[in-house]
């Protein structure tokens, strides 16, 4: 899914793409936890984090980065969740393409580690999330 995304940038509304650098891009999780739950994504197809190019860790830090300030600014959480699931065992949903999980939360919001996968209500429409946020970058 991550390859295909990152290969058609014509339809990055479509898909929900907020941003794309040198080396990764930044995508709106379809099945979010909560209302801005992003993902910062390498265009290469990796599960190996301890291998990658110095420069696209690099980009991959400069976009989580970029992405907080954005999420800071569009729904002033409390606090935020960044991290990434490395391997089925661990809990990532697409174990073959590594990716960051940044997402804004508040005090009493349910433990992210507990409840990822599960379907839950959200306040507003990925397409209206995408809008709001998309105008930050
Ligand atoms: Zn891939």
């Amino acid at each position: 899914m991550f390859c295909r995304i990152a290969s058609d940038p014509e339809h990055d509304e479509t898909n929900l793409v907020l941003h794309r650098a040198e080396h990764a891009f930044i995508v709106l999780n379809l099945y979010p936890y909560i209302s801005g739950h992003l993902m910062v994504v390498p265009y290469l197809h990796t599960a190996e984090f301890d291998s990658l190019p110095k420069e696209i860790s690099d980009d991959l830090m400069d976009l989580a980065k970029r992405s907080q300030t954005a999420l800071r600014e569009v729904y002033t959480p409390s606090g935020f969740n960044l991290g990434m699931n490395l391997g089925s065992a661990a809990g990532a949903g697409m174990p073959d393409h590594l990716h960051i999980h940044l997402l804004p939360r508040w005090s009493g919001d349910t433990n992210f580690m507990t409840t990822v996968g599960e379907t839950r209500v959200l306040p507003e429409s990925l397409e209206t999330t995408y809008s709001k946020l998309r105008a930050r970058f």
